[in-house]
């Protein structure tokens, strides 16, 4: 059995049994060693939905430019803007949201080309990149947001 569908096997189980166990646990009275073991069953089974996602995020983070500028989603492949979207810590299945809240697809995936200088940069995820590295824009950028 692969790791994630042991994983989503035990969440499953999870949601059966739970209402069986709450209506024992929480008899009157309730039942220390019932709530220890529910307890100890969601902080292992949390412990390892968490490390799963941080696996899942490090996929979806190699698949990004280590620029972390990608395009937005949109009809028009020449008028999209490129927004930042650092190591792609939001998203939403295959969409990453930037700083700006816009929706963008890794479409140069890692971009080995350099594709994504093809495209203007959004002012505001110019702002705000800038400001998450602490450092002054470069002047191409600093010209473009004044
Ligand atoms: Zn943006």
């Amino acid at each position: 059995m692969d790791p994630d569908h042991a994983l989503l096997t035990r969440l499953r189980d999870l949601a059966e049994t739970l209402p069986g166990d709450l209506a024992w646990l929480t008899g009157p009275p309730l039942r220390a060693d019932g709530l220890r073991d529910l307890g100890e069953r969601l902080c292992c089974l949390g412990a390892d939905l968490i490390s799963r996602a941080g696996v899942l995020d490090e996929i979806a983070a190699a698949r990004l430019p280590s620029h972390g500028w990608i395009p937005e989603c949109g009809p028009d492949p020449g008028r999209r803007l490129t927004h930042y979207v650092g190591r792609g810590e939001v998203r939403l299945g295959l969409i990453y949201f930037a700083s700006c809240g816009a929706g963008c697809f890794p479409f140069y995936a890692t971009d080995p080309a350099g594709k994504t200088d093809r495209h203007e940069r959004c002012e505001k995820c110019v702002k705000e990149a800038y400001r998450l590295m602490s450092v002054p824009p470069a002047p191409r950028d600093s010209a473009r947001s004044s």
